[in-house]
């Protein structure tokens, strides 16, 4: 726990409501203060270009972004010549790919000192592997970062930041993991509940849409597990959703179509998702079609084979990322670690930005069978069970597979059984499944869901 989280979990509760606020006044500041406005403007402009000017455009921006680049201590000291002269003239697929870990020794060698920001805000990954990893910004790249949310993901879906909002997130927002409740904390300034994800079960459910109601809440956002979890137990106790609720914005975690199925249920509005990273090196978001659009005025966003060419549509490749929005910490060719594919149809939505069909998982989320066969669709293997509240797979050995469940009343042997063939089915019948049910799973620090740990070196 930092100082701070350390004072605030000492307050009484209407001092944390306070605390939330001062907190929240000083983010409204940074984030929708000089330069959002100019910067929401270009976005909902561009998304009117027809795609040849996006692209002269985008290959402009990469150009000078990347000749930038080559003067930062890291890329100075590890591109070679050529690689340099590839970067001067914007040829990036001739560049490296970097991996997160350089970033996480040395996250300030990818600093440009020639833009002379002496304070920049830095904002750290969860962590849910390994240290997390420092990221740095200035006042108006974080603006231009509100200002494409408030555009593509909010504006999208038919809602605004201007708007009361709830967010599941990993802030600190209950200390007590016994409280009783109330199980958020409300920021005046931005009208918008925090939620703790670490308090979410079937009887506290009814609080959490109490307090919805209470504050008039337009939309949600955030984790999109914890939002499922509350729509499964709102139908469960047939709790009614806001009526002032217009739209879900999932991020964070993978949204499945049974996910969103059961939350559009609970929730009675529609589900968006929208799909970036902590290090902020792309931006997607879905359409009134729901079909998930790169913003390629935010960057360039790669799909590539093993071999480093590019995947045709329809084909799963490694998701690698430029940024040229970020030129304070530029990241380019970043390993993000997902794996995804390009859709092959173009959206009816006649927006100039490409389609990906899927963000199949994570490639730390890999589950290997005793052939070697390599799963990453694990995410969202318990979501259609019944039975089932949540699951977790720990692969233990190449072997040995460990299923935890937490289980609904009428769990048996039967489920245990279906829960086995479903994982033998991916990985081939020589693995051993062990099903173990629990109480509840824990959440990572950050209060995130981890479907797939896996214990392999
Ligand atoms: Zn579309």
């Amino acid at each position: 726990m930092s100082k701070t989280d350390k004072i605030y979990a000492h307050l009484p509760v209407w001092a944390q409501h306070v605390a939330v606020t001062l907190f929240g006044a000083r983010w409204w500041w940074f984030r929708f203060g000089p330069g959002f406005q100019e910067a929401a403007d270009g976005f909902r402009d561009r998304e009117k270009w027809d795609r040849p000017r996006l692209e002269a455009w985008q290959a402009d921006q990469l150009k000078s972004f990347l000749a930038a680049a080559a003067s930062v201590p890291y890329y100075r000291d590890n591109w070679s010549a050529s690689q340099k002269r590839a970067a001067e003239e914007g040829r990036l697929a001739e560049l490296p790919l970097l991996d997160k870990a350089p970033l996480r020794a040395s996250p300030r060698a990818f600093i440009n000192p020639a833009l002379g920001v002496r304070r920049p805000q830095t904002f750290h990954t969860s962590g849910s592997t390994g240290t997390p990893i420092a990221t740095f910004w200035s006042a108006r790249e974080a603006r231009a970062k509100m200002a494409i949310r408030e555009v593509r993901s909010a504006g999208w879906a038919g809602v605004s930041f201007r708007e009361p909002r709830a967010t599941f997130s990993g802030r600190l927002v209950e200390p007590d993991p016994d409280s009783r409740g109330p199980f958020y904390r409300f920021n005046l300034c931005e009208r918008q509940a925090y939620l703790s994800p670490f308090h979410l079960k079937p009887d506290t459910a009814g609080q959490y849409v109490e307090a919805l109601n209470k504050h008039k809440i337009r939309w949600l956002t955030g984790y999109a597990v914890s939002y499922y979890l509350l729509a499964k137990f709102m139908l469960e106790r047939h709790i009614a959703p806001p009526p002032t609720l217009r739209a879900v914005i999932t991020t964070s975690e993978k949204l499945t179509d049974d996910m969103r199925g059961v939350m559009e249920k609970a929730y009675g509005c529609p589900v968006f998702e929208e799909y970036g990273t902590v290090e902020n090196a792309l931006f997607a978001s879905a359409c009134e079609h729901r079909r998930l659009h790169v913003s390629t005025d935010w960057g360039v966003v790669e799909i590539l084979r093993p071999d480093g060419t590019p995947c045709a549509p329809e084909e799963p490749g490694e998701v690698i990322a430029t940024s040229f929005m970020r030129r304070l910490h530029p990241l380019v060719r970043y390993r993000i670690g997902d794996v995804a594919c390009w859709d092959s149809e173009p959206c009816p939505c006649g927006r100039p930005f490409p389609v990906i069909k899927e963000v199949i998982g994570r490639i730390e989320d890999v589950v290997v069978g005793p052939d070697g066969r390599q799963m990453v669709r694990f995410h969202g293997i318990f979501i259609a069970q019944p039975h089932v509240q949540e699951g977790q797979i720990i692969q233990e050995t190449l072997h040995d597979i460990r299923a935890r469940i937490v289980p609904t009343p009428g769990f048996g042997p039967e489920d245990v059984k279906d829960i086995q063939d479903r994982i033998r089915q991916r990985l081939g019948p020589a693995v051993n499944v062990a099903v173990e049910t629990v109480e509840s799973i824990p959440r990572t620090k950050a209060g995130k869901f981890k479907a797939v740990i896996s214990l392999l070196k």
